[in-house]
């Protein structure tokens, strides 16, 4: 009990709270906890990527605040891994590192046409209506009338969803003020969702499709004939199905029955396709897509195989919304395919090396198993971590401090000038955007640029 292990973690999502929350529940064992986060805001992907429409999901951020308030804890925003401070500074002054930096990339269609003006990532979209810094001077041509969002999994739906709202839907929400002006003046009038498997292969849970029912001013589109399964699907559906999946089928079902109205926007639900090229002069102008049918694998799962049937559409704006994808750290092993760090039960493996463990790095969340799973699901996976991290302690008869006797990281970052931002200055910021809010009935007006954001820290401090 009396020997104090100094953990780093990198990154302040959910993945990197929950190991700092589980490193905290540990009654033998006495830890301290430095955050290093690269923007001077904490909490990764509930602040930049969970829809503004979607506050509840947000609440989970109160949970990471009590964890932050650990005396053990401290929080260094602002301060970049790979640009402000390394991995040999890490090892110089922690016992262990916790690298949870999610997947901040996305997949590519690999299609001709992809790279055209008016293609955009989901990630980019997502995080410029977050008003996240990096993503603030995007822009989105909404004068277009036809969308196309490629890939039907949560994401993809609320990109659909942030497209189809109305201002005054979106107005009461925390979306980035330059994101709410630029869609107040949208033209849109179709969005199509393009899966390329069927329905009982969607990747959506069925509370966010629900949602469409429930649009202002878009109808939502499901052809009867799509839920005319094939054998297979239908097999699945009746045998082996999630109950997600049934449910997702039965909405499905209540939506392809509804008589559209005419409302203002229609987002349609496509089944069964694949974009095979997006065309244009200088800009997105054409979508052409390829019909699929389901061909059972060896394992029993069914893929999309093209058929000959083409179709093309007009289109002037495309998210591809495939996934999100891991980027390499500096100094640590990298899987491309997964885009994940090498790792077993979280501690980091080299594949170049033997695949030999690495005794003091540690993965958690997307970095470790791949851009999967609901926020909730990084709290199992954390907590694996940080088990494996403290039996290894333990087997390989590792003594606190033994590595790390430097002085503290505060030394370093101030030889380094860096303007660090504690959590105390956090909570500045955090005041100045939720008294913004309050002034327009909204739950914060968040701020978007980091210069803005050490600013507000500076006067109020
Ligand atoms: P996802 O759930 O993995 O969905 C990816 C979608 O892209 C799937 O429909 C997939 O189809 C499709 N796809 C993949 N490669 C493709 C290709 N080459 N061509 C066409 N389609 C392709 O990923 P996500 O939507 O980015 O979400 C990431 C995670 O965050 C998920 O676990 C999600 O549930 C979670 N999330 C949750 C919420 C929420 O709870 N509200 C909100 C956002 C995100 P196949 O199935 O055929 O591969």
């Amino acid at each position: 009990m009396n020997q104090c292990w100094k953990i780093a973690v990198i990154g302040s999502g959910p993945a990197g709270f929950y190991a700092a929350g589980e490193l905290f529940r540990q009654q033998s064992w006495e830890i301290k906890v430095d955050m290093f986060e690269r923007l001077p805001t904490p909490f990764g992907l509930v602040r930049g990527g969970v829809a503004p429409d979607h506050q509840k999901i947000k609440s989970v951020q109160k949970i990471y605040s009590r964890i932050a308030e650990n005396e053990n804890f401290r929080f260094f925003g602002n301060v970049e891994f790979g640009r402000d401070i390394f991995q040999a500074d890490l090892l110089e002054h922690y016992d262990a590192v916790i690298y949870s930096v999610g997947s901040p990339a996305d997949r590519e269609l690999g299609i001709p046409g992809e790279d055209l003006s008016g293609s955009h990532s989901a990630t980019e979209f997502v995080a410029w209506y977050n008003g996240h810094p990096d993503f603030c001077d995007y822009k989105f041509d909404l004068s277009a009338k036809n969308a196309f969002v490629i890939g039907i999994g949560n994401v993809a739906l609320d990109v659909a969803r942030i497209l189809a709202k109305t201002p005054e839907e979106l107005a009461e929400t925390d979306i980035a003020d330059y994101a709410l002006d630029a869609l107040r003046a949208s033209q849109l009038e179709d969005i199509w969702l393009v899966g390329r498997r069927g329905p009982v292969q969607a990747a959506f849970s069925p509370a966010e499709l629900r949602e469409f029912m429930e649009l202002a001013e878009a109808d939502v589109v499901v052809e009867q004939n799509v839920l005319e399964l094939d054998a297979e699907s239908q097999q699945i559906l009746e045998t082996d199905a999630s109950n997600d999946t049934k449910k997702n089928i039965e909405i499905l079902k209540q939506i392809s029955l509804r008589d559209v109205s005419a409302k203002k926007r229609r987002v349609h639900f496509l089944f069964l396709s694949s974009p095979v090229e997006i065309s244009g002069n200088d800009k997105v102008e054409k979508i052409s897509l390829v019909r699929n049918q389901l061909l059972k694998r060896e394992d029993g799962s069914l893929a999309a195989q093209p058929t000959e049937k083409i179709n093309e559409a007009a289109a002037e704006l495309v998210f591809r919304s495939i996934g999100y994808h891991g980027q390499p750290l500096p100094d640590l092993p990298f899987d491309q395919k997964s885009g994940t760090i090498p790792n077993e039960c979280g501690q980091v493996k080299d594949p170049e090396n033997g695949n030999k463990l690495r005794n003091r790095e540690y993965v958690a969340g997307w970095i470790k198993r791949g851009p999967s799973g609901v926020i909730g699901t990084n709290k199992q996976d954390a907590v694996e971590t940080v088990h494996r991290m403290l039996e290894t302690f333990l087997n390989e008869k590792m003594e606190a401090g033994k590595n790390c006797a430097n002085p503290d990281i505060v030394a370093l970052l101030e030889n380094r000038k860096l303007e660090y931002v504690s959590f105390a200055d956090w909570k500045l910021i955090d005041v100045h955007e939720t008294e913004a809010g309050q002034k327009q009935g909204r739950p914060r007006v968040k701020l978007t640029s980091i210069a803005e954001m050490l600013s507000v820290i500076r006067q109020k401090k």
